[in-house]
């Protein structure tokens, strides 16, 4: 091992040994900061960069301080969750093979009488989702009073996941936990909140700096019409052809339907959500992971933490919701010394907003408009032919050359090629005419917002004609909304720009908001986010939509002219 290498932190042996099993020889910076404490004996917060290597960070002092022989929980790790509480237990497991300890895994989803099991033989470390562990801790299956250390491992994902409750019910029921440790890439205002409550004088890490780039990262941002997000997509993937890419998209069923339309387009893909089974996500996962599904479609919250090795690209769909997304999103490529792309496709509306929304940020990233159909030809011929004129092996041998040389009796060696290349280039969608719809968008955009109406306390579009489908919400001004937050809630929880939501009338008790037909059509597909955000009652977005066009007698059902542009050429048989 080299000068800087672990070696020089006086390791346990058997730590070393697993280490050096495992071919790790250099600590990354956040494993030389952490190990390089006076003592580790105190609270500590560390922020660094996803794939930074924090897991090893901690575990390393942890297992290192270890009394043993032990047969009691000591630790506990909690995660955001369950693929990341699997890692972490897994890198936990290898690490502390030659220790003689074991490691429990508490996760939703999974068989509860093989944790309970665990927990009863024994296991020293145990890695948690905060709901599931917080059950073992209520039912009594996992013994509380030995651990003394807590590992909050992505707390910023745990909050914005809504697990405070849960992390504060666990915290609550440790009687001698001496040490909490909290790792987080950022820290918003709920993290410094818990941090505040919990841990007392800690030591701080930081490896990152506000609004700063990981430089194995390149980020470039694709143009594409704002209606045809999907064909961008295909235009995107047949130029950038990633080999294992992670597609970000908001909501469930906009994952589903993104992975069912690759499919349909020629790509093999899968999606990943929350509501999927244990068994599910660790099928589609494996596949990712060992190169058989080469795209990944996930919601952020299904993809946290995740660590698939050499994802190459990243792919966000729209507007993330924030910089912070937009951080984590992109951090899942590039990881541990591999260069990753990160690719966001956007309208030029979103596009204006996503540079606001990046502000001053030290994020060097490269715009360009969606490919166009020509230039993917290109590119897709040149992959033909170079893969054609590589082959050389069918071409030596004696069977394939008497069989072309009986075709060529047959058949015209013109049309024969040409018949070949067809079928090499068939197989995938040619992508999508886009160019006249991202242009006309752009013109639209450098003549500057049309609408001018707006008075402070309603949006609205008098003078013109209402086009959309009214919906009454069931908060108003007495609850504290206003014109702004109703607009934005409506916006993210059905994932559509502003322009599709039209006039906005505050009442006390109530507001109406006017669905346009983009916003009418995601909120008939899902209509759960504006019932997470409280402005329409649980399980009522059904009986909304009836009310809304029962009452709606301004409201049109029309959607928006479904067209797609027009595919190129061959293989266009898609039924929809
Ligand atoms: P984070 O928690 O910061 O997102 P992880 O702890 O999951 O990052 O580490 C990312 C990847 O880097 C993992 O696959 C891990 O095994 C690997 N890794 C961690 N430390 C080292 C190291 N010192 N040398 C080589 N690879 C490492
Ligand atoms: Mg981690």
């Amino acid at each position: 091992m080299s000068e800087n290498g672990f070696a020089c932190y006086s390791l346990r042996d058997e730590l070393l040994l697993a280490l050096n099993k495992k071919g790790f020889s250099i600590p990354t910076p956040v494993q030389e900061k952490v190990l390089s404490m006076d003592r580790f004996d105190t609270d500590l917060i560390v922020r660094a960069k996803t794939g930074s290597g924090k897991t090893l960070a901690f575990l390393l002092p942890l297992l290192q301080e270890m009394e043993l022989p032990a047969s009691n929980p000591l630790i506990l790790v909690l995660s955001p969750t369950r693929e990341l509480a699997q890692q972490t237990a897994r890198e936990a497991e290898w690490l502390s093979r030659y220790l003689d300890i074991s490691v429990a895994t508490l996760v939703g989803g999974l068989d509860m009488s093989t944790q309970i099991r665990s927990l009863k033989e024994g296991a020293v470390v145990v890695v948690g989702t905060p709901g599931r562990t917080l059950d073992h801790v209520n039912r009594g299956s996992l013994k509380t009073e030995n651990i003394h250390t807590v590992i909050l491992d992505e707390g910023d994902h745990m909050l914005d996941m809504g697990f405070r409750d849960e992390l504060e019910g666990i915290l609550d029921a440790l009687p001698h936990r001496n040490r909490t440790w909290l790792f987080s890439a950022t820290m918003p205002r709920e993290v410094k909140e818990l941090s505040r409550k919990y841990l007392s004088h800690p030591v701080s890490i930081s490896l990152v700096e506000d609004g700063d780039q990981h430089e194995d990262i390149v980020h470039k941002a694709y143009l594409v019409p704002f209606r045809h997000k999907m064909e961008g997509l295909v235009n995107v993937l047949l130029w950038e052809r990633p080999k294992r890419g992670l597609i970000f998209c908001h909501t469930r069923l906009e994952t589903m339907n993104v992975s069912q339309r690759l499919i349909e387009e020629g790509f093999n893909s899968g999606a990943l959500h929350g509501e999927m089974t244990q068994r599910e996500r660790n099928t589609v996962l494996a596949a990712f992971k060992n190169g058989h599904l080469p795209l990944l479609v996930a919601t952020n919250v299904a993809a946290r933490g995740l660590d698939v090795e050499g994802v190459t690209h990243v792919i966000q769909i729209g507007l993330p919701d924030d910089r912070d997304t937009f951080v984590h999103r992109s951090g899942r490529t590039g990881r541990a010394g591999h260069e990753g792309m990160d690719i966001l496709l956007l309208s030029p509306q979103e596009a204006e907003k996503f540079k606001y929304m990046i502000g001053s940020a030290k994020v060097d990233i490269e715009w360009n408009n969606v490919p166009d159909v020509q230039a993917i030809g290109k590119v897709q011929r040149e992959i033909a032919e170079e893969k054609l004129l590589t082959m050389k092996e069918a071409g030596e041998n004696e069977d394939y050359l008497q069989w072309a040389e009986d075709l060529l009796t047959r058949v015209n060696p013109k049309n024969l090629v040409a018949r070949l290349l067809f079928s090499l280039t068939s197989k995938r969608s040619a992508g999508y005419n886009l160019s006249s719809d991202l242009e006309r968008e752009l013109r639209r955009k450098s003549r500057g917002p049309v609408e001018k109406d707006r008075t402070p306390g309603n949006r609205s579009l008098k003078g013109s004609r209402p086009k959309g489908t009214m919906l009454r919400l069931s908060k108003g001004l007495a609850d504290g909304w206003d014109v702004g937050r109703v607009l934005h809630s409506v916006c993210t929880s059905l994932n559509v720009d502003r322009s599709e939501v039209g006039a906005i009338r505050m009442k006390d008790d109530h507001v109406l908001v006017e669905l346009l037909p983009v916003a009418l059509s995601r909120f008939e597909e899902d209509s759960r986010g504006l019932e997470r955000c409280g402005l329409i009652e649980e399980g009522k977005g059904r009986d909304m939509l009836f009310q809304a066009y029962s009452g709606a007698s301004r409201g049109s059902r029309d959607r928006a002219p479904s067209s797609r542009p027009r595919r190129q050429g061959k293989t266009d048989s898609r039924k929809r």
